[in-house]
């Protein structure tokens, strides 16, 4: 082989990542060693990621560069990258939290990547820190295409198994086989706050789990909203659910900005329908406005890569100014009033017990997590708390209402004002 193998860089389902040398131009690369059964020969996952990952050239995916393919084993050379997203996110952030600037160079760069996949009818399923890799330069790049598979027109025989738990889209949860481009828009906005916050949003331990671990967050949808899921997808099968209030993100995120709540905000919606696709989130406000209307100025911890100021829009790119109308059209899903709830004060002990790191993905995170996940479960558990009273306090105010209207307890509606 034209390639030194050096120290092993990570290991996965399929295969194990080594660092390695060209004999011929000493440059460093990274080997993705496929193991073949004699038997099988070349699995067809291994094919699908070598056939997509050549034709897909830009500087936020990584590059594939060659293919060496012997009788027992298959070696693909990529580009070599310092890290992937979860080491660098432990090594370099705050509790696992990176610093505005730098959530924000990210989140550019994974959507432009997950654009550009998206224009060339790629899907990548397979979102999540691990697949995502940092080179010194703070050039992040999507990798592990081994899931990915080019898609046409029907898209709606793919298997149902496909995003990682944590990332997965709630349609897929429920059983959607029609999803598109939109699940990997689901996976971004997973990422986005987990940037943010130093922990993934969303830690389900199974199937169901994890679609009610949403529905605690983003609320249950009503019953119009499920009917319009299972008619835009016949094969989702509806059950019932706990009817759980919205929680604004500023409370599960208090440290984020307005306008990064907003993004979030498009990124997550339940329906897929009405999730924003790559493109248009690269031309939200989040990405054009100044450093200085994220009021949290936390820096960068000594050591850590320098965001790449040239992969974001300037502040005041001039293209930006000349697309207003494109601008506002990318974001009907925006909730009017996002980012002006109260803020939570600081979490309370004695909370529900949210704080279990995940049983279901022993793997996945290192129980060093654990103080990190009980910490952020036990402040989401008490804007879950306020939610819930929120939601009850309005219920019994329309209650009131109603009776009032209905010509009964006409001191109610005085009742429930002096009350508050
Ligand atoms: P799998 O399909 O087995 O999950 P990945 O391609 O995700 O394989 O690689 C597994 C791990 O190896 C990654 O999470 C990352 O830590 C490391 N790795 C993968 N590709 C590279 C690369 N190009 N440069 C540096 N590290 C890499
Ligand atoms: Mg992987």
């Amino acid at each position: 082989m034209n390639y030194i193998q050096l120290e092993k860089l990570g290991e996965g389902t399929y295969a194990t990542v080594y660092k390695g040398r060209s004999r011929t131009t000493n440059e460093i690369v990274a080997l993705k060693e496929i193991h073949l059964d004699a038997e099988e020969g070349t699995p067809s996952t291994a094919i699908r990621e070598i056939s997509l990952m050549k034709e897909l050239k830009h500087v936020n995916i990584v590059r594939l560069h060659d293919v060496i393919h012997t009788e027992t084993k298959l070696v693909l050379i990529f580009e070599y990258c310092e890290q992937d997203l979860k080491k660098y996110m432990d090594q370099h952030g705050d509790r696992g939290a990176l610093d505005p600037n730098t959530v924000r160079s990210f989140m550019y760069q994974l959507l432009k990547g997950t654009s550009f996949c998206h224009e060339n009818r790629v899907l990548h399923r397979d979102l999540k820190p691990q697949n995502l890799l940092i080179n010194k330069k703070g050039e992040l790049k999507l990798g592990d295409f081994g899931l990915a598979r080019a898609f046409g027109v029907p898209v709606n025989t793919f298997s149902n198994e496909v995003v990682t738990l944590w990332y997965r889209a709630p349609d897929v949860l429920l059983g959607s086989r029609t999803y598109s481009t939109s699940i990997d828009v689901w996976s971004c906005g997973c990422i986005f706050a987990e940037m943010i916050s130093g922990v993934p949003l969303f830690r389900g331990r199974d199937n169901q789990d994890q679609l009610l671990h949403i529905m605690r967050i983003i609320g249950t949808p009503d019953d119009r909203a499920l009917r319009k899921l299972a008619q835009d997808s016949p094969e989702i099968t509806i059950k019932q659910y706990p009817r759980y209030p919205k929680i604004s993100f500023q409370q599960v995120l208090p440290k984020a900005s307005p306008q990064a709540i907003d993004l979030l905000e498009n990124l997550l919606q339940f329906d897929p329908s009405k999730r924003i696709s790559a493109t248009d989130a690269l031309l939200h406000p989040y990405f054009t406005g100044t450093v200085s209307t994220i009021p949290y100025g936390m820096n960068a911890p000594p050591g850590s890569m320098p965001p790449p100021p040239y992969n974001y829009p300037h502040p005041h790119a001039h293209h930006h100014q000349q697309q207003p109308q494109q601008q506002q059209q990318a974001y009907v899903h925006a909730q009017p009033g996002m980012g002006q709830q109260p803020h939570m004060g600081p979490p309370t002990m004695g909370q529900p017990n949210m704080g279990q790191p995940n049983m279901g993905q022993p793997n996945m995170y290192a129980h060093q997590d654990a103080a990190r996940y009980s910490q952020a479960a036990q402040a989401m558990a008490q804007a879950q708390a306020q939610a819930q009273a929120q939601a009850q306090a309005a219920h019994a105010q329309g209650l009131a209402q109603a009776q009032a209207q209905a010509g009964y307890g006409g001191y109610a509606p005085q009742y429930g004002q002096g009350g508050r």
